[in-house]
């Protein structure tokens, strides 16, 4: 089950560049904060300097996996009141935590597999969950279909290329769907994640639980897509990135 809430005051550790105009930040793990792989926490800004309509608090998912000492979380930084102070926040800074909170945790049944649809940040509930699933041996067929618009843009492709190797269970499909914009060379699929990819590489489009995580329109258009090939509506689980 999910732990109870709690509002806490964290710290800042650290800040880095993880891909274009994508940060992430490191925050002390207070010793009694526990977790589960994909769910998520409300960080508010404590007195900031400036603020807009939105307001001090947003939702992030966990990046980092529960076994990590710190925890991380991961933004595309946008010029908004909030992003501007988060961009420029001190290490030590500190931040209200509410949480954690959500249910878009794996799910027990190991012989089921694991879909993963992510749409550029979305890929964070399913770093987590699948760097713990690694760090624990799950037995889990976890298959992640990773959609950005250029390899520029996308978060740890390189931790998640090494999670292929060393947990066999876990499958990645990366696809980037504006190779004419980018200066990289891409060798994997390119295009949205549609149901031709999925046939691709699934044993079967029936049987695994579908978790999509992304921006609203991303994740509307990916579970019409399911359930028009016919996944059933039950299998499928979804974390919508509001604000997106
Ligand atoms: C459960 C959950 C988990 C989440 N996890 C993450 C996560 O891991 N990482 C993450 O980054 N976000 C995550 N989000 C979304 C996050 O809470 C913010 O909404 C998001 O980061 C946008 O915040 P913002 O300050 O950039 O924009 P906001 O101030 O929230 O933007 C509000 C609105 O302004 C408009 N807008 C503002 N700036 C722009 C722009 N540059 N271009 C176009 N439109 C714009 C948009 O219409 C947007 O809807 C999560 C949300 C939920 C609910």
């Amino acid at each position: 089950m999910p732990t109870a809430l709690s509002l806490q005051i964290f710290t800042l550790t650290g800040r880095e560049e993880v891909a274009e105009g994508t940060m992430a930040f490191h925050i002390a793990k207070p010793a009694d904060f526990q977790f589960r792989a994909g769910q998520s926490i409300d960080l508010t800004l404590i007195d900031p300097r400036e603020t807009d309509a939105e307001g001090n608090t947003r939702a992030f998912s966990l990046a980092s996996a529960p076994f990590d000492d710190e925890l991380m979380i991961v933004t595309r930084m946008r010029d908004t009141a909030f992003k501007r102070v988060l961009r420029s926040a001190p290490v030590g800074m500190r931040f209200k935590i509410e949480g954690p909170s959500g249910s878009f945790v794996l799910h027990r049944k190991a012989d089921k597999p694991a879909v993963f649809l992510a749409g550029g940040i979305g890929i964070t509930p399913f770093l987590s969950i699948i760097r713990q699933a690694t760090h624990e041996n799950d037995p889990h067929q976890i298959y992640l279909f990773y959609s950005n618009r250029r390899p520029e843009d996308s978060v740890f492709l390189d931790v998640l290329n090494e999670a292929t190797t060393e947990n066999s269970n876990f499958h990645l499909i990366a696809t980037m769907a504006e190779m004419d914009k980018s200066h990289r060379e891409w060798k994997g699929e390119t295009g949205f994640i549609n149901k031709e990819m999925l046939m691709k590489h699934l044993p079967s489009l029936q049987g695994p639980i579908y978790y999509l995580a992304g921006p609203p329109a991303m994740v509307a258009a990916m579970r019409r897509m399911l359930t028009e090939a016919g996944v059933d509506e039950d299998d499928i689980r979804t974390e919508e990135f509001s604000g997106y």
